[in-house]
């Protein structure tokens, strides 16, 4: 079987150690009214993605960050390519963007927190069927 690269397997949400089976149980684009819900074991190897209670609070950290770099962009191209508009005009759009791109960074900031430290390294003989 094909080994899957870390950034694709993050980016689509995959569980850290077979890279295989969905960390979410909907799809964004099927369901994205419960794109908080997530799977307690990955459907994949069963791996238990809460590592321990309450280790996703540590998400937060990356959402953060995730947040501002959105913000900085929007405001970058607010200013070179619209030729810096009134200060309303930059709120509205970093507030209508956090919202809209609320699940991608609630699901990213999730998975990239468990990649980084959930100490769970990839391991190719779960990847197999
Ligand atoms: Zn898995």
């Amino acid at each position: 079987m094909q080994k899957k690269s870390i950034l694709y397997a993050i980016l689509n949400y995959k569980c850290p150690r077979c890279r295989v089976g969905n960390i979410f149980v909907y799809p964004l684009t099927q369901n994205p009214s419960k794109f908080i819900k997530t799977h307690k074991t990955c459907p994949h190897c069963e791996l238990l993605f809460e590592v321990e209670p309450g280790f996703f609070f540590g998400a937060m950290y990356v959402s953060y960050a995730l947040t501002m770099a959105i913000m900085l962009v929007a405001a970058f191209i607010l200013y070179y390519f619209f030729n810096d508009p009134e200060i309303w005009v930059y709120v509205t759009t970093v507030i209508v963007l956090i919202l809209l791109l609320l699940p991608v960074v609630f699901r990213l900031s999730r998975t990239i927190y468990l990649y980084a430290f959930g100490g769970i390294k990839y391991n190719s003989s779960y990847s197999e069927p």
